[in-house]
């Protein structure tokens, strides 16, 4: 029988998981369908309980249930456990697991540009939202030396510096301080929404102060170049955008589902081709 997997989130109209997925199922020849499912906030128990009842083999998940979606699953994977949202259900022998392959989708994209090891560089995480938890969960966990996190509410950035401070130092600041001590980083994230498609005019965070050779990386992939990206590519920095942490996320989500090996290269394919050519 043909297996069903989807991405659940609100609003999902945009996603690009499906022909993402699909296009991976077919090339992997399985008899499965990848679907995206719109479900509100108030809607959340009812379609898991709906995974259950009609055997969704798995599901993706995004904005706005990567946390609260945790209080219904049987399993929660430790590193899921502690960034503390999940984005890939699996459901396996009847039960619902939850993992997040974000952070680990992330690394496996910034790793390979970095002009040093994590372990040399100190990084600045603007943003301390759920794509923030994972990202900078991550590079903890991969031994980041040095880590700064700057966000409009600074609550939230000292929440996620205590929670990430277990593993390594971590300190925050607010987003002007943050600006006017830019020099003393060796890689930059944006993890927040600004620069998004359609407000391609908004930037994080002014970039006057960078040094040149710089790692600055954008969570965002629509624009391809966000306004921030090119002015950072303008200032020598080197740049990446969120295209490969989405591929790679998918690919591990994937992985999860089937035990096979992703094909990448066809999934990024397929998803370039229907950003219209932009990588
Ligand atoms: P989220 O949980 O809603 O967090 C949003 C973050 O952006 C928060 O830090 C928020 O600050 C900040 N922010 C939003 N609007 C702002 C504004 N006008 N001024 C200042 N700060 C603002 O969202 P998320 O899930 O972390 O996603 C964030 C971004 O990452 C999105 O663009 C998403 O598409 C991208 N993302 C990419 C991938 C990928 O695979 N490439 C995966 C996940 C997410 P406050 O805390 O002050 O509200």
């Amino acid at each position: 029988m043909k297996q069903v997997y989807g991405v659940i989130g609100h609003p999902i109209g945009h996603s690009l998981s499906p022909i993402m997925h699909n296009v991976a199922f077919k090339e992997r020849e399985i008899d499965a369908t990848y679907l995206a499912f719109e479900v509100k906030e108030n809607q959340l128990k009812q379609a898991i309980d709906g995974v259950r009842g009609l055997g969704v083999s798995g599901l993706n998940v995004t904005i706005p249930h990567k946390v609260n979606v945790m209080q219904y699953l049987d399993e929660i994977d430790p590193l899921a456990e502690r960034i503390g949202a999940v984005n890939t259900i699996v459901h396996k022998e009847n039960k619902l697991i939850g993992y997040n392959t974000d952070g680990e989708g992330y690394l496996q994209a910034l790793l390979p540009i970095l002009p040093k090891s994590l372990d040399n560089m100190r990084v600045l995480v603007l943003g301390a939202g759920g794509a923030a938890k994972g990202v900078a969960m991550a590079m903890t966990v991969h031994g980041v030396k040095e880590m700064c996190i700057t966000n409009r509410t600074m609550e939230k950035a000292d929440t996620l510096a205590h929670e990430c401070s277990a593993i390594t130092k971590v300190s925050t600041l607010p987003i002007a301080l943050a600006q006017a001590r830019l020099t003393e980083f060796d890689l930059i994230v944006n993890t927040t929404s600004i620069g998004m498609t359609p407000n391609v005019d908004q930037m994080p965070l002014s970039l006057e102060m960078i040094a040149r050779g710089v790692v600055v990386s954008d969570l965002i992939y629509t624009p391809a170049k966000t306004r921030w990206l090119q002015d950072a590519e303008a200032r020598g920095a080197i740049i990446q955008n969120g295209l490969g942490m989405f591929i790679n996320q998918g690919a591990l989500a994937f992985e999860k589902w089937t035990n096979q090996e992703a094909p990448r290269d066809i999934m990024r394919k397929k998803v370039v081709e229907k950003l219209g050519g932009l990588t």
